[in-house]
């Protein structure tokens, strides 16, 4: 999309973090300059704004600082995905696999409704693994899945391959 490279060009590489041979994309520059996290929302409320969403789910942790300005101005409400143990009330939760491991994460089962048209936001999608299990978590409530979208997408990882072998739409602004 437009503004691909401009954002790209404020998202700081860090090699070896948090180990070795990882290339972490750090967003904190993005988010800390105020005209590359404006236009950033923009982009996303200029793409959401007329698809008759119901509510925005943002991933724990970074997913909710995009998602909940995006949610705000969208005039929707905001509800959280997070890792497992953080939700006091009811959730289900959805396990997946990490390269050493596994995580999880939850949702309160009143997050949203049976039928509810639903923006699922995340800072970045590397293996594919958080955001299909966030969809799953979402769909498990009902819901549809209008679009999930990324700021940045490790193509070269193949998660965004996956996520669409999903069926799931997927929006990112820049690899
Ligand atoms: P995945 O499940 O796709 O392998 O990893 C994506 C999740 O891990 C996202 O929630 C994202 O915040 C985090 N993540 C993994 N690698 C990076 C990275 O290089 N930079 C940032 N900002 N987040 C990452």
């Amino acid at each position: 999309p437009p503004y691909a490279d401009y954002i790209r060009d404020r998202i700081r590489t860090v090699p070896d973090w948090p180990q070795a041979g990882v290339q972490f994309r750090d967003i904190t520059p993005l988010l800390q300059d105020k005209k590359t996290f404006r236009v950033l929302v923009d982009i996303f409320v200029h793409r959401y704004m007329d698809l008759d969403l119901d509510i925005v789910a943002g991933v724990d942790a970074r997913g909710f600082i995009l998602g909940a300005v995006v949610a705000y101005e969208l005039n929707l409400g905001f509800v959280p995905v997070r890792k497992k143990g953080k939700l006091p009330f009811l959730t289900v939760a959805e396990e997946y696999e990490l390269e050493y491991g596994s995580a999880t994460v939850e949702i309160h089962t009143d997050a949203c409704k049976r039928g509810d048209r639903v923006l699922l936001i995340d800072d970045l999608v590397a293996t594919g693994g958080t955001m299909v299990a966030a969809a799953k978590l979402l769909n498990r409530l009902g819901a549809t899945i209008v679009e999930a979208a990324a700021i940045v997408d490790l193509p070269e990882l193949g998660g965004s391959k996956i996520v669409r072998e999903q069926g799931i739409t997927l929006f990112t602004v820049c690899d």
